[in-house]
């Protein structure tokens, strides 16, 4: 092992593992050691299919990292002490040099009253099978709240209207539906597309306030009107871990390390961040928001710079533009808005099957830009020159 470049990557994620898979593959002799508390590498963008009643796919961690030559120990990390360049893993002090911090984040169930006590929400596989054996098994009409004005709200409505046609599915979106101003907004063409697919498969839209509590069985809204639910899943918004914060790291206002433009923090170099957990603003793309479209490259280029480091060679700036966003809109159907670099919805969208195509291609092409071995076929189109 080359000194001084003991490698760990906290947190096996599409960002993570990304970074763990380049700095092993590059066979530089440094070792690089991936943590994670669960044993498999989850596709969380698939987790609104697996609530609907799809099978995860089988794609443990330890064949994948020891097969690069790492080392791949699953745990969870409690503390991290920056002076002494050491984490808490169980009872284990494990020493690092050079840390990728990778944790990601999850759904937020603490900013609004009761959330935690009467919602569930999409974070693990063992909860979306949980849900789906609920909802497969309730009775004809069950109803089931939506709460989310986001990409992964309107997925899961779609999701859960298409494949348990028996629910009563209703989405409560907040003050405005996708406006195209908003982060995440949509064209009108967009819009409008949403708006068929959601009457086609009965998804009622509730626009105009957001939920300001959950009580049991029932949702109250910050205009004081009510909506009662059997089942209440809460897909508005994500939190990161507080560990980076806990730990002395610089950190924003959400508890996003602070990087800069090789993605070291910017209070202790030798601590990389990546993916939802890292606050990464670029030049081209600007701040960029949570999501596997940015945290995959993220990792990438985490690699780079670590590899940079050992190699004493150039280490470039992190830059990023966005091109298109997919939304799933059941199996049959999908949604790609075309968007600037800086993400914001130009007119051009995809929908119908071509839409869930290309949603289906991106999703696996995913899996194999992070390194597993999937058949991923030709593109099944041609995106439009980037505006
Ligand atoms: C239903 C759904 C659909 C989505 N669809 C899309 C989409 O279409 N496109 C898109 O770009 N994004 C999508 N997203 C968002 C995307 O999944 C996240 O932005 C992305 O997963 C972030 O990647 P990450 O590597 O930063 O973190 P994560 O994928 O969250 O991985 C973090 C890892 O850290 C581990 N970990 C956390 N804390 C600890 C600890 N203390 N100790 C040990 N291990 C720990 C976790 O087990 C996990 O494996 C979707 C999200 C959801 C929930």
């Amino acid at each position: 092992m080359v000194d001084g470049h003991r490698i760990v990557v906290l947190g096996g994620g599409y960002a993570g593992l990304t970074a763990a898979a380049r700095i092993t593959e590059a066979n530089t002799g440094v070792s690089v050691t991936l943590i994670d508390r669960k044993a498999d590498f989850v596709e969380r963008i698939r987790l609104h299919e697996i609530a609907a009643g799809s099978d995860p796919r089988d794609l443990g961690y330890r064949v994948f990292v020891e097969g690069r030559g790492g080392v791949f120990l699953r745990g969870m990390v409690s503390a991290i002490d920056l002076d002494q360049q050491t984490l808490q893993v169980g009872e284990a002090a494990l020493p690092w040099d050079m840390l990728v911090y990778a944790l990601g984040s999850y759904t937020d169930i603490d900013s609004v009253v009761g959330v935690r006590e009467h919602a569930v929400s999409l974070d693990d596989i063992a909860a979306c099978k949980a849900l789906y054996n609920q909802l497969y098994k309730a009775p004809a009409g069950t109803k089931i709240l939506i709460v989310g004005g986001g990409l992964t709200a309107f997925e899961a409505a779609c999701e859960f209207a298409e494949r348990l046609p028996g629910l009563d599915v209703t989405l409560a979106v907040g003050t405005r539906f996708a406006a195209a101003d908003e982060p995440g907004g949509l064209s009108q063409h967009a819009v409008e597309h949403l708006e068929n697919v959601f009457n086609r498969l009965n998804v009622k839209l509730i626009v105009g306030s957001r939920v300001a509590s959950l009580h049991p069985g029932s949702a109250i809204f910050e205009d004081g009107s009510s909506e009662l639910f059997d089942v209440c899943l809460w897909a508005a918004g994500f939190s990161v871990p507080k560990l980076a914060r806990q730990s002395g790291l610089a950190v924003n206002d959400a508890g996003q390390i602070q990087t800069d433009d090789t993605l070291a923090s910017v209070s202790h170099p030798n601590v990389l961040a990546v993916g939802d957990a890292a606050e990464v603003i670029v030049d081209l793309g600007g701040r960029c928001r949570m999501s596997c479209a940015t945290g995959r490259p993220m990792g990438e280029r985490a690699a780079m710079t670590i590899l940079g480091r050992v190699k004493s060679s150039a280490i470039e700036a992190f830059s990023f533009g966005y091109s298109f966003r997919c939304v799933s809109l059941g199996r049959e159907d999908g949604l790609i808005q075309f968007v600037d670099a800086q993400d914001r919805p130009v007119e051009e969208v995809w929908t119908g099957a071509r839409g869930a195509r290309w949603k289906e291609y991106i999703c696996q092409r995913t899996l194999q830009g992070i390194g597993f071995d999937v058949d991923v076929g030709d593109p099944p189109d041609t995106p439009p020159a980037h505006p």
